[in-house]
């Protein structure tokens, strides 16, 4: 039984929060800590109303490594998920090593002011969190996340040799607003309008975002649906992990409305994260532009629909061509019901509380700063099965 602190509370941190809450033998008290403790207040009455699971709460900054430190010093959890933004990272990590307890986000660093996002940073603290004996696992959301445990998956069960991988981030839903961001605005826009990367023959080539537009059936009601390659953070340590594949590449599908608004969006320079002088303040247009969205977690009590999240990969197995499908669907209206979340946040979150069972009762305690995929996929693909996220697999020989 232990103690984590759950750090943010936004739509992924209310998810993780829920499942963990549902595991009272593993996760016994829940500090769920933030900016605002008005949103973790809200978090912890839905836990002692659906659970009667007394969670806490706390104010935290945590770009401030004194106070992150003195919270955990307080609490004493045993691990941290850092469920706030990318760029707490490399703070929350640093406050790990400082207070010897294991370390969780969902997505990798990323510095305010550049809009880049690259593993480098918190690689660099493997020696360190090894010396210390206390684990980190990165990107332990659902991509990243689930889709680097379903490379390992099908590389131990399926494939002789991995060769080629494509991830398609399928999200076919409504929620009444023209333009809306599924989760962090700020952090979503900077992710889609980046320069596009994939990987192929040993190198990262880039080009244009959204100059690559493809079309992919999925089933059933789904349909055709329009994706366009982009970067992903996966790319960078799936790549490094499995160095047979050859080639590999993120896909996400995007609506024709959201694609005008984005256009227009990086046309007028809102996507901008250099301050401007407005009326004698300094203001960040993105920043701006993301006060002016509509707040996601409102957004998703209407939002209606499914999200389908597949890796698809190429390779050999016993000298022939192989091809191997695991994908996931979640209804937004199920996942509300259940957690008051829709399904982005849910398959973040229940990832996210997952990736913290295998540290904290399973075979990934292991010093060091580690991806999903470098540990044994198994006991996470059978917890995604028990904890609300259907795993299919599809096999097809040639
Ligand atoms: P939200 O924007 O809904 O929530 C972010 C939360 O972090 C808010 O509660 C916010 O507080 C808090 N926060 C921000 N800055 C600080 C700070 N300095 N100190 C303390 N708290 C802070 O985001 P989501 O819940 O949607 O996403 C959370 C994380 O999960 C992000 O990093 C996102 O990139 C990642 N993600 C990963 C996915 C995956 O599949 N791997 C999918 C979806 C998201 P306040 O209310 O005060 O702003």
């Amino acid at each position: 039984m232990s103690k984590i602190m759950i750090i943010g509370a936004g739509g992924v941190a209310n998810v993780a929060a829920h499942k963990c809450a549902q595991r009272p033998s593993i996760f016994s008290e829940i500090i769920i800590a933030t900016r605002t403790v008005s949103k973790a207040l809200k978090i912890k009455a839905r836990l002692d109303q659906k659970y009667s699971y007394n969670a806490y709460t706390a104010y935290l900054n945590a770009d401030n490594l004194s106070e992150v430190v003195e919270l955990i010093n307080l609490h004493k959890p045993a691990l941290v998920m850092n469920l706030a933004l990318p760029y707490q990272d490399m703070v929350v990590m640093e406050a790990c090593l400082i207070t010897g307890v294991h370390y969780l986000d969902t997505a990798n660093y990323e510095h305010p002011k550049v809009a880049k996002f690259e593993y480098k940073e918190q690689w660099a603290l493997h020696e360190q969190f090894k010396e210390k004996g206390i684990t980190a696992l990165l990107g332990s959301g659902f991509d990243p996340g689930s889709t680097n445990a379903f490379v390992a998956f099908a590389a131990k069960n399926y494939f002789d040799e991995v060769q080629e991988l494509n991830i398609v981030d399928i999200n076919s839903a409504s929620n009444g607003h023209r333009f809306s961001t599924n989760f962090s605005p700020e952090v979503n826009i900077r992710e889609v309008t980046a320069p596009c990367r994939h990987y192929e023959d040993g190198e990262f080539i880039e080009t244009p975002a959204f100059s690559m537009p493809s079309s992919i059936r999925c089933p059933d009601s789904l349909g055709v649906q329009t994706v366009y390659r982009m970067y992903h953070e996966e790319l960078e340590s799936l790549v490094l992990n499995f160095p047979s594949l050859k080639k590999a590449s993120f896909w996400m599908s995007f609506s024709e409305d959201y694609l005008n608004h984005l256009t227009v969006i990086k046309n007028l320079g809102l996507d901008r994260l250099e301050p401007v002088e407005f009326k004698g303040q300094q203001i960040i247009p993105l920043e701006f532009l993301a006060s002016l969205l509509p707040v996601p977690e409102e957004a998703a009590r209407n939002t209606v629909g499914e999200t389908y999240i597949a890796v698809i990969i190429k390779g050999l197995y016993q000298g022939r061509a192989r091809e191997v499908t695991l994908s996931n669907r979640c209804r937004h209206e199920k996942a509300y019901q259940e957690t008051d979340s829709q399904a982005i946040s849910y398959t973040a979150g229940t990832s996210a509380m997952i990736g913290a069972k295998q540290i904290l009762a399973g075979s990934w305690n292991k010093p060091g700063v580690y991806n999903v995929e470098q540990h044994d996929p198994e006991d996470f693909i059978q917890d995604m099965r028990t904890s609300g996220l259907d795993v299919d697999i599809k096999i097809k020989d040639a």
